[in-house]
């Protein structure tokens, strides 16, 4: 490999360093800071809030149990979305029954999820770092690192300014993509054993739904609850109008009226680290969402008036790279509820995985509340390094029920905790107590079923 050299343009110096902005990066960067330690948070883009905002994926996905009488996932998630309802950007959880419009009329999953504006989250997480003094720096492409003795000192990106470096006691890979990790030479993968993913999705939003009439097609309809219009869904396959995999209507609604398309779909995953690979993906779905919403608004009768918004500026990507950490949460893990002793979430979500090549459907079924250990986002090879959200360390099953944001917010107030109380003691993250961090989750408001 040629190899290049660059000057370092500017240096920054803190405790705890944050790689993306999603909703794990947020949360691991604000609870960081509340504990106490100088936080910086380097994103590549220029929003906050990752697959949710750029992405404009949503809603939050339940954050109750099995049978939606007790909230499992709070202490950040709860203040965040209260923080969104007072601004009207979103419609809380404890008002969604699940079953309508807001859950795209579905009830799996969907009772007591949390519709947002993508414009409300970014600016709700700007105001929650800006609070606590997170520094947070955008258009910051995370481009390698320096390790020594298994211990990460400084993280170098590609800035608006040339290339910056940030050196750090602590580090938090939260780019969803485990990149971070992978600089740091610590063991990654991706997919299954076969490396096949599941699907990637672009969405878009419409407006223009004539909702009285949708929502009384599906009152009639409930029995469709995942296929519904699949008629006219069949025909569309079999004459080659309709255009993607989905096969099924997936829209929700947002709180100011408008409507998120989950529909555009490339089946066997995308390379989405590989450049090109990505670029043709992103240029193939936002065609494939053109085609949809003409689909739509020909075939689909309350949906005639709809107009196309935008697509998102970036593609959905369910699954990429994951750290191994020292512990890899398993589908079996999940199934039987295992590290109900070292947890720092208590999640519900089913096994969901979007696949159409490769595994598909798994034996096992998550039916209880299911626990993430803080050792599956401790690395196992690199002392100061923790992974959150969508990169932590799960294989493909624990992953598929632990991907959606709810937890993600989970797992970066636990990381955040964890780096910080590493650096208050000079120490590795590998030696930070369970149960300190389970005590500081507490604090918060959060929930650990202990
Ligand atoms: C199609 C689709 C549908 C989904 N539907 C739902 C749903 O309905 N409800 C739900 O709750 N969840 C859903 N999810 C899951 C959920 O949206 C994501 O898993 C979650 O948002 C991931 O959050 P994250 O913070 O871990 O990662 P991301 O949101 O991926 O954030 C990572 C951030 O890191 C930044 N980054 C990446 N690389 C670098 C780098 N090298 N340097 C600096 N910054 C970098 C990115 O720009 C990004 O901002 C869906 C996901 C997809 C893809």
């Amino acid at each position: 490999m040629e190899q290049i050299t660059f000057s370092i343009e500017k240096q920054y110096t803190c405790d705890v360093l944050v790689v993306g902005g999603g909703v794990a990066g947020i949360s691991a960067a604000v609870n960081a800071a509340r504990e106490g330690a100088g936080v910086i948070l380097c994103e590549g883009g220029s929003m906050l809030g990752g697959t949710a905002t750029a992405g404009l994926v949503g809603p939050f996905m339940t954050c109750y149990d099995k049978t939606g009488d007790t909230q499992i996932i709070r202490g950040f998630f709860s203040e965040f979305v209260e923080r969104m309802v007072q601004k009207n950007g979103a419609i809380s959880y404890t008002q969604n029954p699940g079953g309508d419009s807001h859950a795209g009329y579905r009830t799996k999953g969907h009772i007591g999820c949390t519709p947002f504006l993508p414009e409300t989250l970014k600016r709700v997480a700007e105001e929650c770092c800006t609070e606590v003094g997170v520094k947070v720096l955008y258009h910051s492409m995370l481009v390698g690192c320096e390790v020594k003795d298994q211990t990460i000192s400084k993280a170098y990106f590609a800035t608006v300014e040339g290339i910056v470096a940030v050196a750090a006691k602590a580090f938090i890979d939260a780019s969803g993509t485990a990149s971070l990790a992978a600089k740091a030479g610590a063991e990654t993968f991706r997919g299954d054993e076969n490396g096949f993913l599941q699907t990637a999705s672009m969405f878009f939003v419409i407006d223009g739904v004539h909702k009285d009439e949708l929502d009384a097609y599906m009152a009639q309809h409930t029995e469709m609850r995942e296929r519904f219009y699949m008629d006219i869904f069949d025909g569309g396959i079999a004459d080659g109008t309709f255009p993607c995999g989905t096969q099924k209507l997936r829209i929700y609604e947002r709180p100011d009226g408008s409507w998120v398309v989950n529909m555009a779909q490339t089946d066997n995953g995308v390379n989405e680290l590989d450049g090109e690979a990505l670029s043709t993906a992103l240029i193939d779905q936002r065609a494939q969402c053109v085609k949809i919403f003409e689909f739509l608004k020909t075939n689909i009768r309350p949906l005639r008036d709809i107009r196309f918004i935008e697509s998102a500026s970036v593609l959905g990507v369910r699954e990429s790279r994951r750290m191994v950490g020292k512990t890899l949460l398993t589908g079996e893990d999940v199934a039987n509820s295992r590290y109900a002793d070292e947890q720092i979430a208590v999640c519900a979500n089913s096994i969901d995985i979007h696949q159409a090549v490769g595994v598909q459907y798994v034996a096992y079924k998550a039916e209880k509340n299911y626990y993430i250990p803080l050792s599956a986002l401790v690395s196992k090879d690199v002392k100061n390094l923790l992974a959150a959200g969508k990169c932590l360390s799960a294989d493909k099953f624990a992953h598929a029920a632990i991907r959606v944001m709810p937890p993600c917010f989970a797992m970066g107030e636990a990381a955040g905790i964890t780096a910080a109380l590493a650096t208050q003691k000079n120490t590795s993250v590998w030696s930070v107590p369970v149960a300190e961090v389970q005590q500081r989750i507490l604090a918060h408001g959060g929930y650990l079923e202990i």
